[in-house]
């Protein structure tokens, strides 16, 4: 019987019956009688399960009796037409082989409606559940459509490094890469750490964004992209914030900060579009279970322009509002996720482009408005998410990055070959950076970011 070839659910869903069928899955639940057992049995494939109906005068109580709640089992059988309500196929079993029971005293999903806590802390059972099966099939499918969207527009993707010397941007704190022994760290006459007798032979950490090669990969290729893990060692234990997390950073030739608006806005639309026409099934059931608006929102943000307005004006809105925020705003501060949410939620209900942001709260690689106040950032800001994008014009001119670098007392010496970029055929360019957790977060209506990648790291966290 093993030697058959098993067809995968969501394909025996959508078959005729009459064939004679192997399928492969866990099972869900078991109920029956004496005459009849009934399973259903799912294989991660789809979120929906397939009923086996099992003839007892096939089978012997005994030979059902292991089949429980999270056993794996592999039926051979007949696909009919179901006669019960919910499903139009199920399998009449001829042949039954049980892979790998679960203890029912023991198997932690024994029951259903587990709170999302719990089922973190059983994070290597977790993908079992129908939710996580739906999450994560559709972390899938948005991969997928990622590449898509950017090969079809000829866009390259570009592999920047997860290791690096470079302190990027000063973008978020760094977890550091070192084989040096931690209980005897060889010292300069100085006392300082002696980094040449490390592995790369200076001090290294893990990436926080790979924008700054995706900027050389620009001035090259014209248009690419980055798609990888990033690492932020800041301390923040938010709804929105990981240790690791994935980002996707495209990078343009000849953009300027319209393009790069434009740009962010249709790959968006393009993601969320990719979600309702092909992930259906899953983005249903998140929607009746958990949010009962998911649909409706996903498909709002497809159909409407995106607000695009000033950090000025946005602050003035904010401003005048009347509202009492937990953190103060007014001209000069960065905004929090209260103030944009309030500007996406109750204000204009849209998603909002921000640009021109104040200089100081902005990485020193922008490019700089005429008035030496702000710089061409844009930060995309989404329904119960805050700040999905950030990105900006960056800085062409070798004199004012390196004006701005001094003013900003970084250390210019390692960022020689960043620089060459404006030294040696400099050109007007511009990218951002979408969060892929954020954007799994709007897409399937989860509200932590923890629920939706399968191995969440946070302080504390990094147990398998
Ligand atoms: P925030 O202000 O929300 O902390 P940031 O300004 O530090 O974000 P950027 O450096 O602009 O973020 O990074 C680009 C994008 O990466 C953000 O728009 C967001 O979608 C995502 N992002 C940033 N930090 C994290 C994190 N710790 N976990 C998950 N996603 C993140
Ligand atoms: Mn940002």
């Amino acid at each position: 019987m093993e030697s058959g070839k098993r067809i995968k659910i969501a394909q025996l869903l959508k078959s005729e019956p009459g064939i004679s069928t192997l399928v492969k899955g866990w099972v869900r639940t078991k109920r029956g009688n004496k005459n009849v057992a009934f399973v259903a049995l799912n294989d991660g494939s789809t979120v929906n399960n397939i009923q086996i109906v099992f003839d007892m005068t096939r089978f012997t109580e005994e030979q059902l009796k292991p089949v429980t709640t999270g056993a794996c089992i592999a039926v051979e059988g007949t696909l009919t037409a179901s006669p019960g309500g919910g499903q139009s196929v199920e399998i009449l079993a001829e042949q039954l082989l049980v892979y790998g029971t679960a203890d029912a005293d023991t198997y932690p999903l024994q029951k259903k409606g587990h709170s999302m806590e719990f089922l973190r802390e059983i994070g290597h059972l977790r993908p079992r559940t129908n939710t996580f099966g739906c999450v994560f099939r559709i972390r899938h499918a948005m991969a997928f459509a990622i590449h898509k969207f950017f090969n079809d527009k000829g866009f390259f993707y570009l592999h920047t490094p997860i290791v690096t010397a470079s302190d990027a941007e000063g973008a978020g704190a760094m977890f550091q890469v070192t084989t040096l022994d931690l209980n005897n760290i060889p010292r300069d006459e100085n006392n300082k750490i002696d980094y040449t007798q490390d592995f790369f032979g200076r001090a290294s950490n893990l990436t926080v964004s790979g924008q700054l090669e995706g900027e050389l990969g620009a001035m090259a290729l014209g248009e690419i992209y980055t798609f990888g893990p990033t690492f932020r060692a800041e301390n923040s234990n938010t709804p929105r914030h990981l240790a690791e997390f994935w980002m996707i950073e495209p990078e343009m030739a000849f953009y300027e900060i319209k393009d790069n608006m434009d740009l962010a806005e249709e790959f968006i639309k393009y993601l969320v579009k990719y979600a309702i026409d092909n992930c259906s099934d899953d983005l249903k059931f998140l929607n009746d279970m958990f949010d009962k608006e998911l649909l409706e929102r996903l498909q709002s943000v497809v159909e409407t322009d995106f607000v695009r307005l000033s950090y000025t004006e946005g602050v003035e809105i904010l401003m005048n509002s009347g509202v009492k925020f937990e953190f103060p705003v007014y001209w000069g501060a960065d905004l929090q996720s209260e103030h944009e949410r309030y500007l996406v939620e109750k204000h204009f209900k849209r998603p909002v482009i921000l640009t021109d942001y104040p200089k100081e709260i902005k990485a020193f690689y922008m490019k700089q408005n005429e008035d030496g106040k702000t710089v061409r950032a844009m930060d995309v800001l989404f329904p119960k998410i805050g700040e999905i994008i950030g990105g900006s014009q960056r800085e062409e001119s070798l004199e004012k990055l390196e004006a701005r670098i001094q003013e900003m007392g970084m250390e210019k010496d390692g960022m020689w070959w960043y620089l060459d970029t404006r030294r040696f055929g400099t050109a007007p360019h511009s990218g951002f950076g979408l969060g892929f957790e954020r954007l799994l977060l709007f897409v399937t209506g989860m509200s932590n970011i923890r629920d939706v990648i399968p191995f969440p790291r946070t302080p504390k966290n990094a147990e398998f």
